[in-house]
């Protein structure tokens, strides 16, 4: 139900954030990190807290700011918190699977909150399972939080790097035990996690548009396969898990990401901007108006007028104020469809040859209806720009995108795709263009969704019931094993 979201998106599975603020409630700092990673997820929001001895914790469906009031806030005491927000696919799964999950353990409670999605949980879970381990829910966090409670008596940091070892796939994730909070990142390094000061103490997110709303510095990336252990003592930075190849996901720098956010050191708006003026080298045409889908098309949009010299206008304006609900619309409502989100501007349309910029294309329905709303607001050609390759292969490492039968580009040559979502041109920026624009190898890069090379082997089961039928991400969760992603 997302009846005021443009629904053909891949979607980002969660954002983190653990905290150590010395003489103030993390609890706080943790809401306000979450509300700026709000766009990571809006199913589920929760924190964990530690006040030195216990543990609590606090977490709902809904928006970061419909699951805490004031009132929550003061409930959870301590200098110490992690906390999580997340997408889900359903809605029946979306409180037992929201995360923190919190364990009992020989060193006190502990609390863990995941983003990615692991591809080896069927076979650990299993044998977990075989000696006699009980799962409360069907979500890999909560797999890793177990084999963490197994790990503990060495200590914390010995017992994130034993799931480190054990645990295959896509994951940034954040613990806290009563005393101590550890970031740490997947080998390959497929989701984001920067670690940085908080005043006195110290931080890390999934993203650094989160530090900015709690006055944090972010200060370190985390390499791939590093952690970042916090307590009284300060901030350390070790190693949990050899490294062989690093693979950051590129579509945290085409969408997910927040433009204000950095990684690899490049402010995301500044590569998307790169990624419009790559699109405008190699797909130029003659037109009047260089028009974004509001509002991830917006940087690219004007990349592509600097670099064609065709002036930038807006020709939409997005409901700025009706986030996501959970009143569900009426079938007349439905019909709608971007109607509801995208209120086209007549005059600056009618007339006009136009190149519309978006990020990407998944199924292609709603970028149909978009350009026809174009078209019926006068548009005499709309030319339609893309700065995500086309997208060929399903997202085993967290990504809700769609199974490779519904994935447009698989389906169709580009030319029909033109046709089918109604444009006079399509194109699509290539691996090199995108890859360009952030000024790192392509070897730095996951870009298995568009060429097929998987970072991390995924099993040949997972990825022929992937292949060959699989609706959505919690089916291919089923394939993979157990779970759905955090
Ligand atoms: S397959 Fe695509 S969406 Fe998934 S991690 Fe790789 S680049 Fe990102």
């Amino acid at each position: 139900m997302e009846p005021f979201e443009l629904a053909d998106r891949p979607k980002e599975e969660c954002g983190i954030v653990g905290i150590y603020s010395p003489g103030h409630e993390a609890a706080r700092f943790a809401f306000f990190g979450l509300f700026a990673l709000q766009h990571r997820g809006q199913e589920a929001a929760g924190i964990a807290v530690s006040d030195g001895a216990q543990v609590r914790m606090h977490k709902d469906t809904g928006l970061v700011s419909q699951v805490f009031n004031e009132e929550i806030l003061q409930s959870l005491p301590g200098e110490m918190a992690v906390g999580h927000t997340r997408y889900s696919t359903t809605g029946a799964s979306v409180l037992r699977n929201a995360q923190p999950i919190y364990c009992q353990s020989i060193v006190g409670d502990i609390a863990i909150a995941h983003n990615g999605n692991l591809i080896n949980a069927r076979q650990l879970r299993e044998a977990m399972e075989a000696d006699g381990e009980v799962f409360e829910t069907t979500s890999d966090t909560e797999l890793m939080a177990r084999i963490l409670v197994k790990n503990m008596e060495r200590g914390p940091e010995h017992a994130v790097a034993e799931v480190m070892k054990q645990v295959q796939g896509a994951y940034s994730c954040v613990v806290l035990t009563p005393k101590v909070v550890i970031g740490f990142r997947d080998p390959t390094g497929i989701r984001p996690l920067t670690a940085g000061r908080l005043g006195a103490g110290y931080m890390v997110a999934s993203e650094t548009c989160a530090f900015g709303p709690v006055s944090g510095v972010p200060e370190h990336e985390l390499a791939p396969g590093e952690m970042a252990i916090i307590d009284k003592d300060g901030m350390r930075i070790a190693c949990g898990a050899p490294s062989k190849r690093q693979a950051m996901c590129l579509f945290e720098f085409i969408y997910f990401a927040r433009p204000d956010s950095h990684i690899y050191g490049t402010l995301l708006y500044a590569a998307r901007e790169n990624m419009g003026r790559n699109l405008a080298k190699e797909h130029p045409v003659k037109a009047d108006i260089v028009v974004p889908v509001p509002d991830s098309g917006i940087p690219a949009a004007h990349g592509y007028s600097e670099e064609s010299g065709i002036p930038y206008r807006e020709g939409m304006m997005k409901s700025r104020y009706i986030h996501r609900t959970f009143i569900a619309p009426d079938q007349r409502m439905r019909e709608l469809g971007v109607r509801m989100k995208l209120t086209p501007l007549l005059e600056h349309l009618w007339g006009k040859r136009v190149v519309l910029v978006d990020d990407s294309i998944v199924r292609g329905t709603t970028t149909k209806q978009i350009v026809k709303l174009l078209f019926e607001s006068g548009a005499s050609e709309v030319h339609v720009r893309i700065t995500a390759p086309p997208i060929m292969h399903p997202c085993f490492y967290g990504i809700d995108m769609a199974s490779k039968g519904e994935l447009a580009a698989a389906q169709m040559t580009i030319p029909d795709l033109c046709k089918y979502i109604g444009a006079t041109t399509l194109g699509f920026l290539t691996i090199d263009g995108a890859v360009g624009a952030v000024g790192k190898g392509k070897g730095h890069f996951c870009l298995a969704c568009f060429n097929g090379d998987y970072p991390i082997p995924v099993p040949i089961k997972v990825k022929k019931n992937a292949f060959d039928d699989p609706p959505d991400v919690g089916q291919m969760a089923a394939f993979s094993g157990h779970t759905t992603p955090g």
